[in-house]
């Protein structure tokens, strides 16, 4: 069975068509600038080298899904006769609130499940329904399931998920720790138990989903026990523009000294902080990299906060599990970063947990990076969001 993989922001869509009998890649493809000037698709089939390039208008989602399934049955390009060979969707999904802790069937009741959760999202989830919406309206025999960021997190005990804060306003207004990532940090987590040759039920693991978008989870006997982002994707770690963890209090501060709003402060801690804002250059590590050569000091400073926050992370993380047998690095940052990868790791000896410096020279594949002597097994491993989608899609609908 091939399964399509939708994941649609509110400019862009990513997809990915996967043959679940093999889980091989066949296609993928990113739609940028939808309802903006000079929308593009690209498309690249797996082993044919020329990636096909179509630069149409591309007024909603709709119209840039019908591209999609004409790439994907173009004769040179397409991996299908016709979209009847695709045998289900599966749909990335950011917030499910408390209503699903696992993937569903998408129908009507769905829907409107998820039309609750879009306050709780307001960025991400209204995306994720209008490529919902686009593919049952040009796919209508079509199974579609959606797989939701938040899910993995839903096994959390009270004492994480909660904030001390009135209890009414979880009652009320559903204020609680969510989580994100999950898809990333369950691959992840499930991979590093093969890689182990360990059942997870009995393996404490940490993963580092450290990206643009950044957080650690808590993995116990295969259960997410505790991850840093929150309410929102705004809380846990420095990120690329995002502030992660700060006192609450700094938000009227900075409103009064600066005159500005509530929600204007939001958009400085989630856009123009983090890596950036400390750094002044970028929130890009490779760019940090480049400065921190150059001898740049806040550059270094905004890399030390970052790694100083993960450290934070895994520290909490072993005390509240009393203890862990392995530690994940993924997404760009984790995959790629030698250097960071090695701050963080740096001086976590008396823990158990130490790196290989050699192993660890290594980017963007599977890999035992810790010492033979550490007591903690380090890993990279690649994560792959669209292949548990993928999966759970098939399993649902087969
Ligand atoms: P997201 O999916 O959250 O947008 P990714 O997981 O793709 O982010 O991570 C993107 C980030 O990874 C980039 O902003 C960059 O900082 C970092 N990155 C990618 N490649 C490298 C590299 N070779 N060295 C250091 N950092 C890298």
């Amino acid at each position: 069975m091939k399964v399509l993989v939708i994941n649609c922001g509110s400019s862009s869509l990513k997809y990915q068509v996967l043959d679940m009998t093999s889980e091989t890649l066949l296609a993928k493809g990113l739609v940028e600038r939808i309802g903006l000037d000079g929308s593009v698709l690209k498309h690249e089939k797996t082993n044919v080298e020329d990636k096909f390039i179509q630069e149409t208008a591309m007024a909603d989602h709709k119209e840039a899904i019908a591209n999609v399934m004409a790439a994907l049955v173009d004769p040179v390009y397409g991996v299908v006769k016709s979209m009847d060979e695709i045998g289900a969707v599966g749909h990335r999904v950011v917030h499910a609130g408390e209503k699903y802790a696992a993937s569903v069937i998408i129908d009507d009741a769905v829907i409107a499940a998820l039309e609750e959760c879009v306050e709780l999202a307001p960025l991400h989830n209204p995306p994720n329904l209008l490529g919902i919406a686009a593919c049952r309206e040009l796919m209508p025999k079509t199974p579609m399931v959606a797989v939701f960021d938040t899910a993995f997190h839903q096994t959390m005990p009270p004492e994480s998920y909660i904030y001390a804060i009135p209890y009414e306003y979880y009652t009320k207004y559903g204020i609680r720790r969510y989580g994100f990532h999950g898809t990333s940090h369950k691959y992840v987590a499930e991979r590093a138990a093969y890689m182990l040759g360990v059942n997870i039920e009995d393996l404490k693991i940490i993963t580092c989903h450290l990206g643009n978008g950044a957080s650690v989870s808590a993995i116990k006997r295969g259960k997410c026990i505790d991850t840093s982002m929150g309410f929102t994707p705004l809380a846990g770690l420095a990120m690329g523009t995002r502030s992660g963890d700060i006192d609450p209090a700094i938000i009227s501060f900075i409103a009064d000294k600066d005159g500005i709003n509530a929600d204007e402060v939001l958009n400085i801690l989630n856009k123009k902080s983090g890596m950036l804002g400390v750094s002044g250059i970028s929130s890009d590590f490779r760019d940090i990299a480049e400065a921190i050569g150059d001898g740049d000091q806040r550059a270094a400073l905004a890399l030390q906060v970052f790694a100083h926050s993960v450290r934070f992370y895994i520290g909490a993380y072993i005390a509240e599990m009393n203890g862990v047998d392995a530690i994940v690095f993924t997404a760009g940052v984790g995959e790629n970063d030698i250097n960071t990868r090695d701050i963080i790791c740096n001086e976590l000896g008396n823990l158990g947990i130490k790196l290989d410096l050699v192993k660890n020279k290594v980017r963007g594949k599977e890999a035992v990076i810790s010492r033979d002597d550490s007591k903690v097994a380090i890993l990279l491993i690649p994560t792959n969001e669209e292949l548990v989608i993928a999966r759970d899609t098939y399993e649902l609908t087969k």
